[in-house]
């Protein structure tokens, strides 16, 4: 790995990468600073395309064909809300069907290029998954710590990777710090949601819009919000490519969130500078339901500085942003579905404008929350094989 930089945009604090550092002392998140840039045309994958965007050597990737995901556009969308283009990034392409790859293999080359051995994560879903693969794929020891209250059909699709999966009794919100505290005791690196490498991998996101886009940037991005991780990122790969002369300027961000677990939406709506704990969080969007994000206050900045906005939506709206994207071909989980729902209720209020354009960050597989068909109306139809010709009239 060669010489870089993690920077506390909070406090200014610069740590060396090359040492295990996952926060800054401040207790706020820490970002990549890294001046190279460039992109490999002949090849797809995030770590082999972008490799120039990170400091690592080539042999401490384990690349699974992260990234490259598509860019669909979706005129129905953008026709109904009276905008110019609406496009969905769909990241439910990636290997283990969300975002998350992307992320988990920077930090997995991360760990690699530090001599560890081991490494571990703590997740209710899509991380979980993400790490257990790229643990499998890199031969590593890997520690999934999960809720207590975790049902068997999440746990299986971890386990079946053949890691050390650990359903853990007790406070939840407690296994973040305590899970990083052990890791640095036990030598495994515990790549949770927000730490550096999690969101400098979520930069390949912006670099392959812009790409798309022909090196234009959308007026809009929006983005469904959890810990903060996953915007971060995203952000910070829009000011590379501004940074290193590719784009010439920076798009709008809206963070989406749910409104049974909105504590970004609420301190934004409120103008203030932090989060506070969201009281009871309940929402379909599991995947965004972190009712204290360890990235919140640095969101909040974020979206100030660049003219952005937090949005949250009802549960009705999210279900039927569901069902109006599986319609046109696209099947995300509740919380991806998110951003669809927020720029409809932004353009009503009017913060996003007629004839603007947007792109979705559609997250992960529907296929990983089933439990969500219940709140749909599916139906189908059972007839025998002397009815069918009546049916297919
Ligand atoms: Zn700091």
């Amino acid at each position: 790995m060669k010489k870089a930089l993690f920077r506390c945009k909070t406090c200014g604090a610069e740590y060396d990468a090359r040492k295990p550092v996952f926060r800054c002392s401040c207790g706020e998140p820490l970002d990549l600073v890294w001046d190279g840039s460039g992109i490999d045309h002949s090849q797809r994958c995030q770590a082999k395309r972008y490799s120039a965007f990170y400091p690592f050597e080539d042999e401490e990737w384990v690349p699974l064909g992260e990234g490259g995901t598509p860019l669909v556009e979706v005129k129905a969308f953008a026709a109904e809300l009276g905008l110019a283009d609406v496009r969905v990034k769909n990241e439910s392409a990636n290997p283990s069907w969300s975002f998350k790859d992307r992320g988990t293999a920077a930090c997995v080359a991360h760990a690699r290029a530090l001599g560890y051995s081991r490494i571990g994560t703590v997740s209710t879903g899509n991380m979980a998954a993400s790490v257990a693969a790229f643990g499998a794929a890199a031969g590593m020891e890997t520690f999934i710590l999960v809720k207590g209250d975790m049902a068997e059909e999440k746990m299986a699709p971890v386990a079946i990777y053949g890691v050390k999966l650990l359903r853990v009794q007790g406070a939840y919100d407690m296994l973040y710090s305590e899970s990083l505290r052990l890791g640095e005791e036990r030598g495994i690196y515990f790549m949770n949601s927000d730490v550096p490498f999690r969101a400098a991998g979520s930069r390949t996101i912006s670099f392959e819009i812009a790409e798309d886009l022909g090196f234009s940037v959308p007026d809009w991005v929006v983005v469904p919000t959890s810990a903060g991780g996953n915007i971060r990122g995203i952000i910070n790969g829009f000011e590379d490519l501004l940074k290193a002369g590719m784009t010439d300027r920076m798009p709008r961000f809206l963070c989406a969130q749910a409104a049974g677990c909105s504590p970004i939406a609420t301190a934004f709506a409120a103008g203030a500078g932090k989060v506070t704990r969201f009281p009871s969080p309940h929402t379909i969007a599991h995947a965004i339901e972190n009712p204290f994000p360890p990235s919140g206050n640095r969101t909040l900045s974020e979206l100030r500085k660049y003219s952005s906005v937090a949005v949250s939506v009802s549960e009705e709206e999210i279900v039927k942003a569901q069902a109006d994207m599986a319609h046109r071909g696209l099947f995300g989980q509740p919380g991806s579905c998110v951003p669809l729902a927020c720029l409809r209720k932004a353009k009503a209020e009017g913060t996003v404008a007629e004839g603007q354009s947007a792109v979705l960050i559609m997250t992960g597989s529907g296929l990983k929350y089933t439990a969500a068909f219940a709140a749909h109306r599916l139906n189908w139809l059972d007839c025998s094989l002397e009815e069918l010709g009546e049916k297919l009239k």
